[in-house]
């Protein structure tokens, strides 16, 4: 048995998964022997060929983006793509294999893939042999494409119960596989705070992120143990440690079964003060574990997947659409809708026809209400559509990353102009739709008096705020270790929202990572915050320990800890907040 140990990778959520290795060799798209019957030969040749043009678009708007100042290189290495996909070893030849032996566009793709991989491998030449880096990539593009297509639905391996091994994943990797039922995910890159931790986390798979090298260290098929609550990973572990592993699933799962039983009981602590559990959702399809956990509203809907995965940007109808099955299946339940916080960890396909430029620090860069202050074309379908959808449900609007008043100011104009077309089409919708902040950026904390005055609720999205505020990149595993929720800026900041907003009497949720981790249920509540909003599968976690909480006691513990955290040492506070700010 070998152990992967913690302090290696960082686990993202709180269980165990025990399966076979399935290799993601440098995120390569693997595709399975498949064949088609004669009479699809023609539709399965134009898709290809569909395929092809698009990654060719797909190309040319990468090179578009490319700063005049970079390196004269990089914009060649995007020739060598482009000519690439002039040539007939990959743009013709795969389709002689579909005319003839009737094998799937993505098979036939993979076979020329190979063959060409196989001249290029008994190369002498060092540099000619990398080349084939440039082929996987191009042929990556191309298979994407048909898997967007969907021509390569049936080709694809079966994932069932199998753990991934990545180099990265996409946030809509992780929801394709996680619909292929995959048993974990462990990655070589990536922090527990970037969105596709994020999703994993709420679809309940067990992931580890920043095992360096895992890929080349496990073996395809090998029998792994994944820990994601102690970031451990085992492999080929003997059977008494694959027993013990089991015995922890099964408590784990009597841990979940008594929680079950809190679905129905009141979100109060031990005084009876009410606390506001909501979901935050990204699918119409996370409704259902928004309800069987007893959500009592969604906090955040995050809507950036409508723009992900596709070529086409979302009209508003499809906008309207997709909110309304979300509204109708959450019956009367409370929604919060964030408009578009794409950028950053959260990006679309290539040529899906949205500029967001590849700048050098995407975090800082044209994210998020930036973007669509810029864009009001690609905006404005969606504050329609939300208005629209809250003239019949309880809806309110959230703008993340705001950093102004300025900003806030713009986006108020650009909704006033959108209400009045609405009043001129006729179309019926809420003018009253209550519009929040998300509190994400330090400079929006700190001046949180002006927004609160202005606006009719905050949501404090904490991911973002604690990495602009300790200037670490939520998504880089090299400085993972040092986002810290704790750190006396951060807390201060949350106070400072939380104070202002009841200043001036308007509500404060918390939507961010930390609303959901139990670890910080009683700081949070000390510190006077009284909505929580995380993903469905944290809410009886954080229930069973707000009906324990003696409230007044907090308030006082939180005081004192707060007092305490500039000069104590870390490990003595952390051992405060594990015994509940005892
Ligand atoms: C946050 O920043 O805390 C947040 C909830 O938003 P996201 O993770 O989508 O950036
Ligand atoms: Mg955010």
């Amino acid at each position: 048995m070998s152990l992967l140990c913690s302090g290696i990778g960082v686990g993202v959520s709180r269980a165990i998964a025990i399966g076979p290795a399935h290799l993601l060799k440098s995120g390569l798209i693997e595709v399975q022997p498949s064949t088609i019957s004669a009479k699809q030969i023609d539709a399965e040749c134009e898709s290809f060929l569909q395929a092809i043009k698009l990654a060719r678009r797909q190309l040319k708007a990468v090179r578009n983006k490319i700063p005049a100042s970079t390196p004269s290189d990089i914009s060649a290495f995007i020739d060598t793509h482009l000519l690439m996909l002039e040539d007939s070893a990959l743009a013709e030849a795969p389709l002689e294999l579909v005319r003839i032996h009737c094998l799937s566009a993505a098979y036939a793709l993979q076979v020329k893939r190979d063959a060409l991989v196989k001249v290029f491998d008994e190369m002498d030449d060092p540099y000619l042999r990398t080349r084939k880096d440039d082929v996987d990539h191009v042929v990556n593009q191309i298979q994407k494409n048909l898997r967007n297509l969907g021509m390569d639905v049936t080709s694809t391996p079966d994932l069932q119960g199998r753990i991934i091994i990545a180099s990265d994943l996409t946030p809509a990797d992780a929801i394709l596989m996680g619909n292929r039922g995959v048993a974990a995910f462990i990655t070589e890159y990536g922090s527990p705070m970037s969105h596709t931790a994020i999703l994993a986390r709420s679809l309940g798979i067990p992931t580890i992120v920043g095992v360096h090298n895992a890929t080349r260290y496990l073996q395809q098929d090998e029998t792994l143990i994944v820990d994601s609550e102690q970031g451990i990973v085992l492999a080929d572990p003997s059977w008494d440690i694959i027993e013990h592993f089991n015995q922890r699933i099964v408590q784990q799962r009597y841990h979940e079964a008594e929680l079950q039983q809190l679905v129905n009981k009141p979100s109060r602590t031990l005084d009876k003060t009410a606390i506001s559990l909501q979901a935050n959702i990204e699918l119409p399809e996370d409704i259902d574990a928004t309800l069987t956990n007893g959500a009592v509203g969604v906090g955040l809907y995050r809507t950036e997947f409508l723009f992900m995965n596709r070529q086409q940007l979302p009209d508003e109808a499809e906008h309207y659409a997709t909110y309304k099955r979300v509204t109708d299946g959450l019956n009367g339940i409370p929604v919060t809708i964030r408009t578009l916080d794409l950028g950053a960890d959260k990006q679309t396909e290539e040529g899906a026809g949205l500029c967001t430029p590849s700048a050098c620090n995407p975090a800082l860069g044209l994210r998020a209400i930036r973007l669509c202050l810029k864009e009001p074309e690609l905006f404005k379908p969606q504050l329609r559509a939300i208005l629209r959808v809250a003239a019949d449900a309880p809806v309110r609007m959230l703008i993340p990353m705001l950093s102004s008043m300025h900003e806030l100011n713009a986006v108020k104009q650009l909704i006033e102009e959108v209400k009045q077309e609405l009043t001129k089409e006729g179309l019926s919708f809420n003018p009253n739709i209550p519009l929040g902040a998300m509190i994400e950026v330090p400079a929006a904390a700190l001046s949180a008096d002006a927004f609160a005055k202005a606006l009719d609720f905050f949501s404090i999205g904490t991911n973002d705020l604690i990495q602009y505020t300790l200037a670490i990149d939520r998504i880089d595993d090299e400085v993972s270790h040092l986002f810290d929720p704790l750190h006396p800026s951060v807390l201060r900041l949350i106070k400072m929202t939380i104070d202002a907003a009841n200043r001036h009497k308007i509500p404060v949720s918390m939507c961010g990572e930390m609303a959901g981790d139990p670890r910080y249920t009683r700081l949070l509540l000390g510190l006077g915050l009284r909505e929580f909003s995380m993903q469905p599968g944290a809410l009886l976690e954080v229930k069973k320990i707000v009906r324990e909480s003696d409230l007044p006691q907090l308030i006082r513990r939180t005081e004192q800890f707060i007092k305490q955290i500039d000069e104590g040492p870390a490990d003595k506070l952390w051992a405060m907040l594990a015994s509940g700010l005892e």
